[in-house]
């Protein structure tokens, strides 16, 4: 874990590294001075269980030049003498499929029954989504319905036909009372229930969805896991598995249980979330999670979110907000209702920018530091058609970090918009999937006002995108039209540049 700090006009910088994420909580704070409003940074020291029973460590690095380029590589470095370095072509070393999923959409099927998410990719390929990670998502694993399983597997089997790799949500976090009138559902852990939770000092239980839900303690992640891994993998040819929650929850009271039959603490915690993943691995499946919290990063080849600022979708809040809110809940304009945005009639119109998909905000600090470590993209709500008014803004944003299309979406869009899924693979994926191995080794604005960014890659291939709405003339004379890009690569003679292969999203 880290915390920059950068002065944009000298460039110099301060890097603070937190190495013990389970002792370390961050915060933003509003301080009132002089009449305005300083967000500032909070670094807390937190106990293990009541105790300070390990060193805990604070790092600073200062940098005079390159802000936070010369930041993300200070942390690189960080990462790798922490052990954490590993690159997706040693993933691909070990599990070759990882070379089938670069640049590869994430596609989550909003749809039951099996044999509907089957037509729906089918519906995918047609439109010339060539590899993808394909999400059975919406249908439960069980149901009284005869023959549910057969149909099931033979979906999956149907899916896997068109070379695409099959996945599906899984968690070991949250815990449900079971439901008679629900029936059975793996996904909420109902057979953890009530004994193998997280539990207080006072013997209450940690719980994150209300008196009837609990948090499954670390004891049991394995247990549970190696029931269903076992049947599921046996029964269905899924060659991935996407654990939810694992990258996205930090080291709080549901990492420390005091119940007396199975107590554990913030280390062990770190250590079986961990295991999970490396359960995967060891079983040569693809692993993913959400969000990106990186200690993970080793046992991972694909995060849905580390592309979606700052957290889960676009928020839109009704009533004004502090300034440390709008930090932390991707708000930029208050009273905006999103399901406005969503019926908007004509999908290139432009729509007021959150913090996710405005210039002014982002950097790809994520992708200096990781890009070669594991694939990222859009958080798996944050779907490339949801809202459809920022299809093409993701588009873009997608090639400058080379990051690949995240879509969580209907059999009735993918008709209605096979024009926009058959561009975007060519106009996001191909770039994406040449380079999807490198590591990013430089970002700058080309711009004042941030609506012309260019990154590098290690091979010497780089993109030039224009998030502009009027075209932009390099000094070498190319022009970059208005939402658009042009990819180069260095030669002897200077940088060679081209166009995209076709027009984005919605452009004409
Ligand atoms: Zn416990």
């Amino acid at each position: 874990m880290c915390l920059g700090l950068v002065d944009e006009d000298t460039g110099e910088g301060l890097l603070t590294s937190l190495p013990d994420i389970e002792t370390t909580m961050l915060r933003w704070r509003d301080v009132p001075m002089d009449k305005q409003t300083v967000v500032a940074p909070q670094l807390v020291c937190r106990s293990n269980k009541g105790s300070f029973d390990r060193p805990w460590h604070l790092g600073f690095s200062v940098s005079d030049q390159d802000g936070y380029v010369a930041l993300a590589k200070i942390y690189r470095a960080f990462f790798a003498a922490k052990g954490m370095h590993k690159t997706l072509r040693e993933k691909a070393a070990e599990n070759p499929a990882v070379h089938e999923i670069l640049g590869a959409p994430v596609f989550w099927a909003n749809t039951r029954p099996p044999a509907k998410a089957a037509e729906m990719a089918e519906a995918f390929r047609e439109a010339g989504v060539d590899r993808c990670l394909f999400a059975m998502c919406n249908v439960p694993l069980t149901s009284p319905e005869p023959g549910y399983q057969d149909q099931m597997a033979a979906a999956i089997k149907r899916v896997r036909s068109l070379g695409y790799h099959v996945y599906r949500y899984d968690q070991y976090r949250d815990a449900f009372e079971p439901d008679p009138a629900k029936g059975q559902s793996h996904q909420i852990n109902t057979n953890a229930w009530p004994d193998k939770m997280v539990v207080r000092p006072d013997g209450s239980r940690v719980a994150a969805f209300g008196p009837r839900s609990g948090i499954v303690c670390a004891k049991y992640f394995i247990p549970l896991a190696m029931e269903t891994f076992d049947r599921e993998f046996q029964a269905f040819d899924y060659s991935a598995r996407f654990l939810d929650c694992l990258g996205s929850v930090g080291f709080n009271s549901e990492s420390e249980c005091f119940d007396p039959a199975h107590p554990c603490d913030r280390y062990y915690t770190r250590e079986q979330r961990t295991a999970l993943l490396a359960e995967l691995n060891r079983r040569g499946k693809l692993a993913a999670t959400e969000c990106g919290i990186d200690y993970l990063i080793p046992y991972v080849h694909w995060l849905e979110g580390a592309s979606t600022l700052v957290r889960w979708k676009e928020f839109f809040p009704r009533k004004a907000t502090t300034e440390n809110v709008g930090i932390n809940d991707n708000t930029v304009r208050k009273g905006q209702d999103p399901m406005r945005l969503l019926s908007k009639l004509d999908p290139s119109a432009t729509a007021e920018q959150s913090v996710s998909v405005s210039p002014r905000h982002r950097i790809p600090f994520y992708s200096l530091c990781h890009h070669d470590e594991v694939i990222v993209t859009w958080r798996w709500e944050d779907g490339m058609d949801d809202p459809h008014v920022y299809w093409q803004l993701k588009n873009l944003w997608s090639v400058l970090s080379g990051t690949p299309p995240m879509y969580r979406t209907t059999a009735d869009r993918i008709a209605k918009y096979r024009e926009q899924i058959t561009r975007t693979q060519h106009y996001v994926s191909d770039w994406v999937k040449e380079v999807a191995l490198d590591q990013m080794t430089n970002h700058r604005f080309l711009t004042d006002d941030h609506s012309v960014q260019e990154t590098e890659f290690s091979s010497g291939k780089g993109v030039i995108v224009n998030f502009g709405a009027m075209e932009y003339a390099l000094p070498e004379k190319q022009v970059i039209k208005a939402h658009d890009y042009l990819t180069f690569r260095k030669t002897d003679a200077g940088r060679s540049y081209q166009r995209p292969p076709c027009p984005n999203g919605f452009a004409k």
